[in-house]
């Protein structure tokens, strides 16, 4: 087989960054840009198309890597479907109906597709891990650390780390309030029995330590993203990945298997 042939929907921070992991990655070639909000051009030697079917036409395509924004990725997908080209999706806030949508497309032009929220392997291995611990611990909390910038606490990492723990241990953690809370919010958020302590600071990026806590122990599982290149390995593994499929995956976790 030879190179395989990638447009990069999106030309914002990740679009631009994955251009340069698949330039840089054995076996995969950025052919273009493709941008609904862009004039159409260049950008580092690769045309910048702002029609995904006219892109699709010029380039043919095997796969599109798509960081976005939920206003274009419908579109994108609809573009890609009908034409047999695979859809790596990194694009945040996607709805259920158009998951749903995805899920009937794929399955029908028999076209691989994977959507993850999360391309950084290690935090899907952090989740993973503490997903396997819950059974073994009554307490954890979870302190997540970002950039002062962050709009949303606590993250949505964090969260679903704590959605993935309940779920794992089947009942509520054990959470022992204070009997005095001076402060109120000293405890935290909480999610079936897990506390969730959100620190915002400048100099900081995307952390979190999972802390679980027994009789005369503790267990730490902590990750720590100390930059956007994190997310590349995931999303390359990706891209050679959905070759492979004839349907849609969700989450990195269930395309590496990790049950
Ligand atoms: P960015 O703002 O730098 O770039 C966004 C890109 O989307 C731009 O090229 C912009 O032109 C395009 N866009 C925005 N609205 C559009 C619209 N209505 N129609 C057509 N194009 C539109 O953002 P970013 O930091 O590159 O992040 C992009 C997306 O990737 C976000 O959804 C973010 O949450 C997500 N993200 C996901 C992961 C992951 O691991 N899955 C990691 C980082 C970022």
């Amino acid at each position: 087989m030879g190179e395989l042939r990638v447009v990069v929907s999106g030309s914002g921070r990740m679009g631009r960054q994955v251009a340069a992991a698949v330039g840089d990655a054995d076996g995969l070639a950025a052919v273009a840009f493709v941008d609904g909000l862009a004039q159409e051009g260049e950008i580092d030697g690769l045309p910048l198309f702002n029609d995904a079917n006219r892109c699709f036409g010029a380039v043919a395509p095997d796969v599109v890597i798509d960081f976005t924004n939920m206003a274009w990725t419908p579109a994108l997908a609809e573009a890609a479907m009908g034409r047999g080209v695979r859809m790596v999706i990194g694009t945040t806030g996607l709805s259920s109906d158009f998951t749903a949508w995805l899920e009937a497309a794929a399955a029908q032009h028999k076209t691989g597709a994977v959507v993850a929220a999360n391309f950084a392997i290690g935090a899907v291995l952090m989740m993973h891990f503490a997903r396997q611990a819950s059974r073994f611990f009554d307490n954890a909390e979870i302190i997540e650390l970002h950039h002062d910038q962050k709009v949303d606490s606590p993250s949505g990492t964090a969260k679903t780390t704590a959605e993935l723990m309940r779920a794992a241990k089947g009942h509520d953690f054990r959470h022992p309030n204070s009997e005095k809370e001076p402060l109120p919010g000293a405890r935290g958020a909480e999610y079936g029995g897990v506390a969730i302590h959100s620190v915002r600071l400048p100099g900081l990026v995307a952390h979190q330590e999972v802390i679980f806590g027994g009789l005369g122990q503790t267990l730490t599982i902590r990750h720590d993203t100390t930059g956007r290149e994190s997310f590349m390995p995931g999303v390359i593994a990706a891209a050679r990945a959905v070759m492979e499929l004839d349907h849609l995956v969700v989450g990195l976790d269930a395309l590496f298997g990790l049950g």
